[in-house]
């Protein structure tokens, strides 16, 4: 029996509430907390009316280290489950510290300031989530997260030696807008107009935006396009699987999505610096933001299924081997049950499971963890227990 407190009432953050209320067994107290109450207010009402149980909601301000930890400190959880956005991570792992409670994310620390995603900020905070008798745990969605699972798994019980590792992100739905972002669209575009990177051979190789592509035809998906992206699991990976000669990641886009956005950057639209507009310094990406589609807003008519997966290939008993482990999600199942469409769902969903794993002691640590240095067993089992269900298809 454990109280959680879930900051952030975004698609994910609504996910994660309808996931944790499913499940009284472990969480038996639930309080959501966002900058804007109102969000809350439509989730804990769907919790009511869906599965019959009362949350409590909270505004906050969670970039404030001191309300957050004010808040920590009344209402006494066993776990932060981080579902705001990344600019939060940093003041969020401050006030559990100083109100001593256990923290999880799903997307690592980036500065506002900066299109930088890097696990650096966060492990430099090992020592006094250490010293604390603290545990935090980094990237528990699906990528980040499941994707780090699935490599675990590959090490640990198929696959003697894993040279290489492909993660594959496919969203093959359609939510009937001409443009629109499945999670925060600041967050994305950042995300996916930045160099692309992999690591190969001991080091890292930058290529430009959205320039290297491959078809890959996906598990009751079909073919589609993908392109090579930077992503944040792989700097963990490269530490954590021993013997990787390469890791790259890819993600799908159809080329309406690709026209617009290219449109967007060219015009200035995507920048991520302050400009002069009548005597007021506006980001154009935010006011984008304000633009777009909300992402918890695009489950209702959201038709089709996402398929992300890691492509591993190694040696078993001496022989090549190839496999592809990967989940299936639909749109419109996902809305059904939570809500939401499937890239929140599936983000929140892990994130559920990666504090259930930690409040029930099947993961445990102190200190500051990636997803990978656990037991894959116990986590995968639950995931297809609570509405990710994923199969290992031989490629060999
Ligand atoms: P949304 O923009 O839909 O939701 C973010 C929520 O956080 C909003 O409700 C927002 O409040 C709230 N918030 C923002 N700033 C603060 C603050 N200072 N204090 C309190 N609350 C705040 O984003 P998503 O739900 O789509 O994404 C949530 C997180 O999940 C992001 O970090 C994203 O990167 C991550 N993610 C991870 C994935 C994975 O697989 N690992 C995949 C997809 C997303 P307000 O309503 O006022 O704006």
């Amino acid at each position: 029996m454990s109280k959680v407190l879930i900051i952030g009432a975004g698609g994910v953050g609504g996910v994660v509430a309808h996931k944790c209320a499913k499940v009284p067994e472990v969480f038996s107290d639930i309080l959501l907390a966002s900058r804007t109450l109102r969000r809350c207010e439509v989730i804990q009402g769907q919790i009511r009316n869906m599965h019959g149980r009362d949350i409590q909601i909270a505004q906050l301000d969670a970039d404030k280290v001191k309300q957050t930890a004010a808040l920590l400190r009344g209402y006494k959880p066993d776990l932060v489950i981080n579902v705001a956005l990344p600019y939060q991570d940093l003041a969020i792992m401050d006030a559990c510290l100083e109100a001593g409670v256990d923290y999880l994310d799903t997307a690592n620390y980036e500065p506002p300031d900066e299109a930088k995603f890097e696990y650096k900020w966060q492990w430099a905070y090992r020592e006094r989530y250490r010293d604390a008798g603290r545990m935090a745990l980094l990237g528990s969605g699906f990528d980040p997260g499941v994707t780090n699972v699935f490599c675990a798994y590959a090490q640990k019980e198929l696959f003697d030696e894993v040279h290489t590792i492909d993660i594959l992100d496919c969203n093959a739905g359609d939510h009937g807008h001409p443009f629109a972002t499945n999670f925060n669209p600041e967050i994305n575009i950042r995300e996916i107009t930045q160099p692309g990177r992999y690591w190969e051979d001991g080091e890292w190789h930058e290529v430009a935006p959205m320039s290297e592509s491959m078809t890959f035809d996906f598990p009751e998906v079909g073919p589609r396009k993908a392109y090579l992206l930077y992503h944040e699991e792989m700097e963990s990976l490269v530490e954590n699987i021993p013997g990787l000669h390469r890791i790259r990641f890819w993600m799908t886009f159809g080329d309406e999505y690709l026209t617009h956005l290219r449109v967007l950057q060219n015009v200035g639209m995507t920048r991520i610096d302050p400009v002069q507009f009548q005597g007021q310094e506006i980001v154009p990406i935010q006011f984008l933001k304000a633009l777009l589609p909300d992402p918890s807003s695009l489950g209702e008519n959201y038709r089709g299924k996402t398929c992300i997966g890691c492509l591993v290939d190694g040696k078993s008993e001496g022989k090549r081997k190839q496999v592809f482990i990967y989940n299936v999600c639909d749109h419109a199942v996902c809305y059904q049950e939570v809500r939401a469409q499937a890239v929140s769902y599936t983000t929140g969903v892990p994130a559920m499971i990666g504090a259930m794993m930690m409040l029930t002691g099947k993961w445990r640590g102190e200190g500051v963890f990636n997803m990978e240095e656990f037991d894959p067993a116990p986590f995968l089992e639950a995931l297809g227990e609570h509405g990710l269900p994923w199969q290992v298809k031989d490629m060999s």
